[in-house]
């Protein structure tokens, strides 16, 4: 009991730190919120960047196979009818038929599952319904049925539907990708858990078309998607203990996947899903064309033959990633009776690389010379800020809380005797005296 409520008081800590220091503001906050929407604040949105950039780079710049897109979020809605997203993309949904509040059935605490009562008031819930959780919107001026459309529920389709365009202007060899980050729209039963489950969210996804007529490289290729995302978790500083690979059984697979893993990331919260890798095979390519009448089919060259190329589909989150990021980083230490907080990002995703102070506020000479530095540190590497607000000690409580990795100081040394500046570690406080020149190739090399 004692652990949870610990774990309860660290979410609740991350939650208020987002807010505190302008990492994650509720939705539409003035207006009392929407539930299940989420705004990014400057830091927030950085920090999503720096995912984003590293994904973009590790899954399409740096690879020659791969083709990425950028796709309408509203689609022709025949689209969602061939994925089989209209038909069967729900959740299981009981409502209390004495208080009215609905629940996801298969989110519910075993009890309430088991008795089928609810949680907050002890009612008996009514009959289960399937929920569609796409949202519904009306395209032009005419509310009918003829004019329904939905925002869609993942980036997929929009890959799909350029299938034939990439084949017939790019014309890849198999194996290839295309890849996409984008936002995906979910009215979920339940948003909770912070930005964890929200209705709108990003998603960074990959299609990988291979051969189908070599089962035994299908394999492999699966496996090495497995671990090129267990790499890129690493590589943005996820503690390996805290990930954990689930083999999804049959019947708990999504409807389109022969084969799926999910891996799992212990949250404040508990262990959860954080991203997935799925099998969708011919699935999709054979339902687009059916529905749509156009080919979709690959011809290889070499066979003269006409195949459907079959497809994998390693899919990220990139809100839950955040997420992650943030619980891992999340460090406290007690030191002469006061709890320093900071966040210890890897260098190449904090929000703000460094930070440069002037020692004193007050002497135009520091401070010329503090934003002398600041300039140029700031043409390097973008990400640098200027702080002279409060003492130095307040500094650096509030660059530690947004988790830049070093500080500087410019003092009366750095003028008088051309020593250089003093450079504060975040993680161990340690502070060096060096020149610009060398701080400028310690942080390049860190990046
Ligand atoms: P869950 O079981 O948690 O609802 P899912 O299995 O439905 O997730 P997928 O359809 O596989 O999720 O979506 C791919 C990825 O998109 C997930 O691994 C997750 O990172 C992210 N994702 C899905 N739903 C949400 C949501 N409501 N809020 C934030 N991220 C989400």
């Amino acid at each position: 009991m004692a652990e949870v409520k610990k774990e309860n008081d660290l979410m609740e800590k991350i939650v208020s730190l987002c807010k505190r220091r302008g990492f994650v503001f509720q939705g539409s906050e003035i207006y009392g919120g929407l539930a299940g929407t989420w705004d990014y604040g400057p830091y927030g949105t950085e920090l999503a960047h720096n995912i984003k950039n590293i994904w973009w780079k590790t899954f399409t710049t740096d690879r020659e196979d791969m083709y990425p897109v950028d796709a309408a979020i509203i689609m022709n809605p025949k689209a969602w009818e061939a994925s089989g997203h209209v038909a069967g993309f729900s959740d299981p949904l009981v409502e209390c038929t004495k208080c009215h509040h609905r629940f996801r059935a298969d989110q519910l605490p075993v009890e309430n599952r088991e008795k089928k009562t609810c949680p907050d008031c002890g009612g008996k819930f009514g009959e289960e319904k399937q929920f569609n959780m796409m949202f519904k919107t009306h395209v032009g001026a005419t509310e009918d049925e003829s004019s329904v459309a939905y925002l869609r529920p993942e980036t997929a389709g929009g890959m799909f539907v350029n299938f034939k365009n990439i084949i017939d202007t790019m014309h890849p060899k198999l194996p290839f990708g295309m890849a996409q980050i984008g936002k995906a729209f979910r009215n979920e039963i339940a948003p909770r858990d912070f930005i964890f489950r929200s209705r709108e969210f990003k998603q960074m996804e990959i299609e990988y078309f291979v051969d189908p007529r070599n089962e035994a490289e299908v394999n492999e290729i699966f496996e090495a998607w497995y671990e090129s995302q267990m790499s890129f978790l690493k590589g943005i500083g996820l503690s390996e203990n805290k990930l954990h690979k689930i083999e999804v059984p049959d019947g708990d697979r999504a409807h389109y996947s022969k084969r799926s893993i999910d891996t799992e990331y212990d949250f404040p919260f508990g262990q959860k899903e954080l991203l997935g890798l799925a099998y969708r095979t011919d699935f999709d390519l054979k339902n687009h064309s059916a529905f749509s009448g156009a080919d979709l089919s690959y011809y290889d060259e070499e066979t003269k033959e006409r195949i459907t190329p079959h497809c994998i589909e390693p899919t990220f989150g990139l809100e839950r990633l955040v997420l992650a990021v943030l619980s891992d980083a999340y460090s406290e230490e007690e030191k002469d009776g006061e709890v320093r907080t900071y966040l210890k990002f890897s260098p190449k995703l904090a929000p703000v690389k460094i930070a440069v102070f002037p020692l004193l506020k007050n002497k135009p000479e520091l401070v010329e010379k503090a934003r002398e530095i600041y300039k140029q540190l700031k043409k390097e590497f973008g990400a640098v800020s200027f702080d002279d607000n409060g003492n130095i000690g307040k500094r650096y409580r509030r660059q530690d809380e947004i988790g830049t990795p070093w500080c500087v100081t410019v003092d009366f040394e750095t003028i008088e005797q051309g020593t250089g500046v003093t450079v504060r570690d975040r993680d161990t406080g340690e502070q060096k005296r060096m020149s610009v020149e060398d701080l400028v190739s310690f942080v390049k090399s860190n990046l």
